[in-house]
C-alpha cells in the first residue's frame, strides 16, 4: 500500500512514554503556557474560534476553560516540543463562551488539519476508555487513572489489578472478482451508500478467518486469497480497523438481511457511472474503506492486476 496520510494516526506526535512515569514532568508540563489541552465532551469537543476566524480544537492552559479542567488530565505525547493532554470534560462542563462550540470530530474533519484531527482522535479514545473502566473488572471496586492516564489501577489493596486502553480489532475488506469488487449497503444506510464487508475479530480467530467469516456472514461469498493492505485507528469509539483484500472463490450473492440489506459486484466503469449519478455513494474520504476501493481502482486504471488479490 503507497505511503499515504492515514486519517486519525499521527506518527509525528511522539508519544513519550517514558515520561508518562515521572510526576513532576507532566506537572510542569501541565502548567506550561504552549501546553494544548484537547477537551471531550459525550464524543464531542470543545472548538475555539481563533482571531483568525479559523477553529482549533484544544485549549491553552490560560485560556477559558482554565480552572474548569477537571483532574487527570491524559498525557497524549509531544509535538514539535508542545505537550498535547486529553481531559474529560462531560461531567464538568466548562462555561462556554461565545467562541467555543460543541461539535463532533467528523462534523469538522474537512477543517481540521491532520495533527489537530489525529490528536482529538486520540484524546476521544483515551476518554472513552477511562470512562468505560472505572470499576475493576475483577473485583468491581472503582479504578484511578495512573501513569499519565495510560493505565487505571484497582484502587483495591488486596487486587491492585492494571488495566489498560483497549482497542477492539476489526477488519474491513474489499472483495473482489477479477475485475469486479463487492460494494455492499447496512441496512440502516442511505439507498445509495454502499461500503466494504466489515466485522470484529473474535477470540480464536485469525485475521484471515474474521475475513472469510464476515464476508460468508454478510453476502455469502467465500474467498480465498487474503491481503493485509494497511490499518487505520477508528476512534467510534475504540477501533483498530485491518484492511484486507480478499479474492472471491464464489460469486453468487446472498446478504444475510439483518446487517446488510443489500450487495452487489461493481466493475470500475459502473463505479464511475453511478457514482457520477449518484446511485453510489463511495465510503467517506477518511476511511480505509475508501482508501481500499480507491487503491483497487488505482490498480485497474494502470493494468496492475495480474494476480487475483
Ligand atoms: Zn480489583
Amino acid at each position: 500500500m503507497p505511503q499515504r496520510t492515514i486519517h486519525y494516526a499521527d506518527d509525528a506526535m511522539d508519544r513519550v512514554a517514558m515520561r508518562r512515569e515521572d510526576p513532576a514532568w507532566i506537572d510542569d508540563r501541565l502548567r506550561a503556557p504552549t501546553s494544548r489541552f484537547v477537551a471531550v465532551a459525550s464524543g464531542r469537543h470543545p472548538f475555539v474560534r481563533a482571531e483568525t476566524g479559523a477553529r482549533r480544537p484544544w485549549f491553552l492552559a490560560h485560556d477559558a476553560i482554565e480552572g474548569s479542567l477537571p483532574g487527570d488530565p491524559i498525557l497524549l505525547g509531544v509535538h514539535e516540543d508542545i505537550a498535547y493532554f486529553a481531559v474529560d470534560v462531560t461531567d464538568a462542563p466548562p462555561s462556554l463562551p461565545d467562541s467555543v462550540t460543541l461539535l463532533g470530530l467528523r462534523e469538522v474533519i474537512t477543517d481540521l488539519g491532520h495533527r489537530d484531527s489525529s490528536a482529538l482522535a486520540y484524546a476521544s479514545a483515551l476518554v472513552h476508555w477511562h470512562r468505560t473502566h472505572r470499576f475493576c473488572g475483577a473485583c468491581g471496586t472503582p479504578t484511578m487513572s495512573t501513569r499519565g492516564g495510560h493505565v487505571r489501577r484497582c484502587t483495591d489493596a488486596d487486587c491492585g489489578r492494571e488495566h489498560f486502553p483497549r482497542t477492539d480489532p476489526a477488519v474491513i475488506t474489499l472483495v473482489v472478482d477479477d475485475d469486479r469488487c463487492l460494494l455492499a449497503r447496512r441496512r440502516n444506510w442511505a439507498p445509495g451508500r454502499r461500503s466494504t464487508v466489515a466485522g470484529f475479530v473474535e477470540p480464536g480467530e485469525t485475521l484471515e478467518h474474521t475475513v472469510a467469516r464476515e464476508t460468508f456472514e454478510e453476502v455469502g461469498v467465500r474467498v480465498g486469497k487474503v491481503t493485509y493492505r494497511g490499518s487505520q485507528p477508528w476512534p467510534f469509539p475504540q477501533s483498530l480497523m485491518l484492511g484486507f483484500r480478499a479474492a472471491a472463490e464464489t460469486s453468487d450473492i446472498a446478504v444475510d438481511g439483518d446487517e446488510i440489506a443489500q450487495a452487489d459486484w461493481y466493475t470500475p466503469e459502473r463505479i464511475e457511472a453511478d457514482t457520477a449519478s449518484g446511485a453510489l455513494i463511495l465510503p467517506p474520504f477518511d476511511s480505509i474503506s475508501r482508501r481500499l476501493v480507491e487503491d483497487w481502482l488505482a490498480e485497474r486504471r494502470q493494468g496492475l492486476h495480474a494476480g487475483p488479490c
